[in-house]
Order: C-alpha cells, then sequence, then structure tokens
C-alpha cells in the first residue's frame, strides 16, 4: 500500500515518511461519503506534526490534510 500525503508543512510526501495514528472517530466536519475515513498521521521524517487526513480507504485517495497542531488529542 503506497499512496501520498500531502503535508501542509511540507508538501507532497511518501506516506513512508509518516505513522499512523489512528481513526478520528468525531471529525469536525462530517461529510456523507462511502468508504472516507478521517485518520491521524504523524509526520516523524518531516515537520514532527499531527496531521488529519481524509482518505478514501477502498482507492487509497487522499482527500485532504490539514494540520491538527493546537488540537487536542
Ligand atoms: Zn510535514
Amino acid at each position: 500500500m503506497s499512496f501520498v500525503l500531502h503535508c501542509p508543512h511540507c508538501g507532497p510526501r511518501e506516506v513512508y515518511e509518516f505513522r499512523y495514528g489512528g481513526q478520528i472517530v468525531s471529525p469536525p466536519v462530517v461529510r456523507n461519503l462511502p468508504g472516507v475515513q478521517h485518520e491521524r498521521w504523524y509526520h516523524r521524517h518531516g515537520c514532527k506534526q499531527w496531521l488529519a487526513a481524509e482518505r478514501n480507504v477502498t482507492t487509497n485517495e487522499v482527500l485532504s490534510v490539514r494540520s491538527l497542531e493546537g488540537e487536542a488529542g
């Protein structure tokens, strides 16, 4: 499994640079898209920031990435 996450600080990077931080159960923005999951990712080889990504888990398409800086986790 390989895909690119567009880090808001570093730009597009391979997923290998990130550490998966689990699914976000209650996203701030709820969308009714099938297969779309909200996940935390930690950019361990980049800015060392926590990010929130919207990913379609059936196609591995990353829909959006935003910073989780300043949010309780
Ligand atoms: Zn980054």
